[in-house]
């Protein structure tokens, strides 16, 4: 079945890998609807990209949830692909690491990432047709020095959107993950200075230990490579692939 015109939420979707998600699937004919915290931020964005619309919401607060759904319905009448963005990292060593910034790191990737799906499910399955997807990390089967929260939640997002996968393998729903390698956005590069910082070593020797050590191409990852992927996976060429984690590293074992 092709779709029209799709309502796409991206959360996370004002800057960054997001935006370029964003664009992508504008780009492709859809409407997107822009998911952060900065409302202002996110309705900028949305007047850049063009079909789109910016709305405050925070991923980790269900009642802003509900109400952005609330909008949604009352706008658009529904959803037919959630990409799960959103994300925060904070680099710390586990003994170290602060309580509630691991909650928030959690909090913002992982039950985010539940509550956005458990919102937007009840539109696709009606309907019987919904892509999802998921933007966890190269971290999400391969841990790293310093990101405890983050890996776990990366981890955790895979087996989260596997379920979700074979929960509606028969309702028109797919549900697969991308893990991006380390990628050109303001979050690797406030990451790249926390590392530095820690190790006593120069940004461009944290780039080159902790971020492309592991990978082959040396690289860092486009944000519009990731929206050209998110594209693919929402099309009806991709209709079967289902449950996957598709990696966009440069290569890495
Ligand atoms: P950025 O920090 O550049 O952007 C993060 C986005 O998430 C912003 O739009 C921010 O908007 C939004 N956001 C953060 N917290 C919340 C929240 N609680 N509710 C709603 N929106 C929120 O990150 P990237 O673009 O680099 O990362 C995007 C995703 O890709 C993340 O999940 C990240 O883990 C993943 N990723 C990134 C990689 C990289 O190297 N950059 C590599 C692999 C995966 P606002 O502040 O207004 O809320």
């Amino acid at each position: 079945m092709t779709k029209d015109n799709r309502t796409v939420i991206v959360t996370g979707g004002s800057r960054g890998i997001g935006k370029a998600i964003a664009q992508a699937f504008v780009d492709n004919g859809d409407f997107v609807a822009i998911l952060g915290r900065n409302g202002e931020k996110a309705q900028e964005t949305a007047e850049e990209l063009g079909n789109a619309k910016g709305y405050s919401v925070d991923v980790t607060d269900s009642d802003s949830i509900k109400d952005f759904f609330k909008n949604l319905e009352a706008e658009r009448g529904g959803a037919d692909v959630l990409v799960n963005n959103a994300g925060m990292q904070y680099i710390s060593a586990v003994e170290e690491f602060p309580e509630e910034k691991w909650d928030q790191v959690i909090d913002t990737i992982l039950k985010g990432s539940f509550l956005m799906t458990k919102h937007a499910l009840p539109y696709m399955q009606d309907q019987e047709y919904g892509r999802i997807i998921t933007i966890s990390s190269g971290h999400g089967r391969r841990p790293d020095k310093f990101k405890s929260a983050y890996v776990a939640a990366k981890f955790a997002q895979l087996g989260f959107t596997k379920t979700v996968a074979m929960e509606n393998a028969q309702k028109g729903i797919t549900a697969n993950s991308i893990l991006p390698g380390a990628t050109n956005t303001s979050l690797i590069q406030n990451q790249l200075a926390d590392l530095a910082e820690r190790d006593g070593s120069s940004e461009q020797e944290a780039l080159e230990t902790h971020i492309l050590g592991a990978q082959w191409m040396k690289q860092l990852i486009e944000p519009e490579e990731i929206g050209a992927t998110a594209v693919f996976l929402a099309s009806d060429g991709a209709a079967k692939i289902t449950g996957e984690d598709l990696g966009i590293t440069g290569g890495e074992s």
